[in-house]
């Protein structure tokens, strides 16, 4: 008679799902500061690892799931890859041992997904329904007849259709032919017109770009502070997590031109230094996504303050960034123009040495035994 030993089949999302991994690390691992999961941090669960500075903080992923990751030791995974390294077990059973954690029992319907400490730190802009409404007449006419010139520009700095659909990248075709409410860009003259997303893709501020600033005497016109408050920051839609790492940007084209490279990008908006405050929204996000940061200013005097400025305030959060700086005289997005392999000299500033990528970032929705 053959026995058979029987194994519960669990499905790793469902175990994910009810493991609130800030609760974890908590129970496994000393922490440091933040009540919730994001913004605290935890000395390293690894066993040879001495961490004496608590290098480990938490993010979401690309797809919504909780990881950690080890920044002294580049050591990182779920809450699977948690277990496996506390209690040194395989996988399988970290995964049995998380299921009873949560109360799953086989045979018995799952238990209710529990409610995470966890939140985002982001403060949520409401987004003005004023600049929505014109965002979306200006995306309807970029593709017609009065949108010939903004298109031409958009191309002209290397932007493809798939992220100006995704940014929602429109043209205003100036006061004279698109009546508007008070508040809104003035519409001098034709425009190209860039909205600022904020983290969760949302439209909080849009900038009209002139096609000719000699016309108008001026590159960029903004909504009134009272329709909307300038955010300082814009966030491209996402088109990827390359070399890990938030590509700090001088103006929406240049952020643009990045993300269409797969590089997660953020624009610093107007002229101002950047401050305290913005150097906590970059050093949170960052941290919430599990990116490094590179500074992608340009290379004139003004990036160089800005680079400086913004590396000393990352540094008194605990932030190492790196300085990514283009040819002189050429910003990120003429650097795109000019030269094709301009990404490869990005990649290459941002890991000097080649890094290599661990087993644990592959994600398997279920296990057959
Ligand atoms: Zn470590």
């Amino acid at each position: 008679m053959v026995h058979t030993e029987q194994r519960p089949h669990w499905r790793i999302d469902d175990v994910l799902d009810r493991t609130d991994l800030a609760a974890l690390l908590d129970e496994v691992t000393p922490a440091v500061g933040g009540s919730a999961g994001f913004g605290r941090k935890w000395h390293c669960p690894i066993a040879d690892h001495e961490d004496h500075h608590a290098s480990v903080t938490m993010f979401r992923n690309r797809h919504g799931h909780e990881r950690w990751r080890c920044w002294s030791g580049d050591h990182r995974g779920d809450a699977i890859d948690l277990v496996v390294a506390v209690r040194h077990c395989y996988r399988i059973d970290a995964i049995d041992w998380l299921a009873t954690r949560a109360g799953m029992v086989p045979g018995r319907p799952l238990p209710a997904i529990p409610v995470r400490r966890t939140q985002s730190l982001t403060v949520a802009v409401e987004p003005s329904p004023v600049i929505e409404h014109y965002v979306r007449l200006c995306e309807s006419v970029l593709s017609g007849p009065q949108g010939r010139g903004a298109r031409e520009w958009l191309r002209a700095r290397g932007l493809t259709d798939d992220t100006i659909q995704a940014n929602r990248i429109g043209a205003d075709p100036g006061r004279i032919l698109l009546r508007r409410e008070r508040g809104l860009p003035y519409g001098s003259d034709a425009a190209a017109v860039l909205p600022a997303l904020d983290p969760s893709g949302r439209v909080v501020y849009v900038q009209a770009r002139y096609l000719d600033p000699d016309v108008t005497g001026r590159k960029y016109d903004n909504p009134s502070a009272a329709l909307a408050p300038h955010p300082r920051l814009a966030y491209p839609a996402p088109n990827g997590e390359r070399g890990e790492v938030l590509l700090v940007c001088e103006g929406l084209p240049d952020a643009l031109i990045a993300s269409q490279m797969g590089f997660r990008a953020v624009a610093l908006l107007g002229a101002q230094t950047p401050d305290q405050s913005v150097a906590s929204r970059l050093a949170n996000f960052a941290s919430e996504h599990g990116l490094a940061i590179a500074i992608a200013a340009d290379s004139d005097p003004a990036g160089h303050r800005l680079t400086a400025t913004l590396t000393e305030l990352l540094r008194q959060r605990n932030v190492d960034a790196v300085s990514v700086t283009p040819p002189e005289g050429l910003d990120l997005n003429a650097w795109a123009l000019v030269d094709p392999s301009w990404h490869d000299w990005i990649d290459r500033a941002i890991h000097p040495t080649p890094t290599v990528e661990i087993a644990d970032e592959l994600e398997i929705d279920c296990i057959d035994l």
